[in-house]
């Protein structure tokens, strides 16, 4: 992390939000905080207080917690400002408990369908979001040229 003081233009902007996640090993992990007191993990992470037993924030530890899990729910955007629509909001179960919002990139999204999150870089920066288990899987299968030529059938 690099230290904000130490360039002269940072203290006129904004403090840059700090980021929800990081990459360990080639996976995605996302910044949450676990409490001391009652053991809830939450994310995005609290500072001032556990949202589930109300200990002090001082009872909060951060922790990182791998960013999967099953489609909890999902609904369709059709007007953003800022972002081509329609696009896709789910909330996604994680693994670590958390329920995390976020961007889905699935073609027909599905309940309870296994999820996993990817840093996706475009024109307004990172952004995270979560695609398929399977849809991942298929698109790493489609770019090894060994077993490219094997598959039947292409839709679109
Ligand atoms: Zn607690």
């Amino acid at each position: 992390m690099a230290d904000s003081s130490d360039t002269g233009t940072a203290d006129e902007r904004a403090p840059t939000p700090r980021p929800l996640w990081t990459v360990v090993d080639g996976s995605v992990r996302l910044l949450s905080t676990r409490c001391l007191r009652c053991g809830t993990v939450a994310f995005p992470p609290q500072r001032y207080g556990c949202p589930s037993c109300g200990a002090d924030g001082d009872a909060l530890v951060e922790s990182l917690i791998p960013a999967a899990g099953t489609l909890h729910t999902f609904t369709t955007v059709h007007l953003d400002p800022k972002h081509e629509t329609p696009f896709q909001v789910g909330e996604v179960a994680t693994s670590a408990d958390p329920l995390v919002r976020c961007r889905l990139r699935i073609d027909r999204p599905r309940i309870g369908q296994q999820l996993l999150a990817r840093i996706r870089v475009g024109d307004d920066g990172e952004t995270l979001e979560f695609v398929a288990v399977e849809e991942e899987a298929d698109r790493d299968a489609a770019d090894a040229p060994e077993i490219a030529g094997t598959e039947e059938a292409v839709d679109g």
